[in-house]
């Protein structure tokens, strides 16, 4: 089971988020069937989105959105506050040579475009309060840069992001995948950050320590070295929709009575996919008709 926690240090001038998401990218990429540049993309999105939701309170829910002009057509992913993460990524078999050091290019199949930090409350309890949204021009396409430029420009915290996505051409296709958030709060000691910049450039890949079986705490302890931290709170991570095939009913059942009756006549059926987990939801004849009787 993947797990996040965060904690803080430096007398809590610095904030910490870890999370290890190796199973939940897994099943992510799964789910599309997305190639395996298009998979580091995703999994980097939905480990952003799992750190970020950390803080989340109940009924909130996180996404992070990618609206760029490269192959990859954009990304989705998003965190809701019991740990659940899904995203999706527009066209799955996007795909790029590695780069010269042989790392997947992310940056070349997001292109550019915008990247927008979406934060929502109230949904869930029927309150539709307006969405708070944060938006800042692509710096790098490599998602972790990215997400460290929008806490800078966009909310004003200093961080450091740490993204990482390990693949094989086998299933499991994921062997390590997580990340860590470090922000620096308003009174950090210039010592401290300095101390915390210089472990961070010299940590080895978070990767190849998550595939050792690193957890989370190994990972705070990584990136900050000798400084001390406690841990707040700590929480499962894993691959969830809000979809279902009663969800699915509702929604061929809005179209209305017109709709349906014609979806009988032609179709036979109809078929819903959602676009977030990829699961398909057919009705038959009869489902049709119940439907039509319900909407008479
Ligand atoms: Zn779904």
């Amino acid at each position: 089971m993947d797990k996040l926690i965060h904690g803080t240090a430096a007398d809590d001038t610095v904030r910490v988020i870890a999370v290890v998401t190796t199973d939940t990218v897994e099943e992510a990429i799964r789910r599309h069937g997305t190639c395996p540049t298009a998979s580091a993309a995703l999994g980097r999105m939905l480990s952003g989105a799992a750190l970020m939701g950390a803080s989340l309170k109940d009924f909130d829910r996180l996404t992070l959105r990618i609206d760029a002009d490269g192959p990859i057509g954009g990304v989705v992913a998003e965190a809701n506050n019991t740990g659940g993460v899904r995203g999706y990524v527009r066209n799955p078999l996007a795909e790029l040579p590695p780069k010269p050091d042989g790392k997947f290019d992310v940056a070349g199949i997001v292109g550019k475009g915008m990247f927008h930090v979406i934060r929502e409350s109230g949904f869930d309890i029927g309150l539709h309060r307006e969405p708070y949204i944060g938006s800042v021009p692509i710096q790098s396409g490599e998602i972790a840069e990215d997400l460290a430029f929008y806490f800078a420009k966009s909310e004003q915290i200093p961080s450091a992001v740490l993204l990482g996505v390990l693949l094989q051409k086998s299933e499991p296709f994921v062997t390590a995948s997580g990340g860590v958030l470090i922000q620096m709060m308003p009174g950090v000691n210039d010592h401290i950050v300095t101390m915390i910049e210089d472990t961070v450039a010299h940590a080895p890949h978070l990767t190849s320590v998550i595939k050792e079986g690193a957890t989370p705490e190994d990972l705070i302890r990584l990136t900050l070295g000798i400084i001390d931290f406690e841990v707040l709170g700590e929480k499962d991570i894993s691959f969830q929709c809000t979809c279902s095939r009663e969800r699915a009913f509702t929604m061929i059942e809005a179209l209305g009575r017109d709709e349906l009756k014609s979806m009988l006549e032609q179709e036979k059926g109809a078929v819903m996919n959602c676009g977030f987990c990829n699961e398909t939801y057919r009705l038959d004849e009869d489902d049709l008709r119940d439907l039509i009787g319900k909407l008479a």
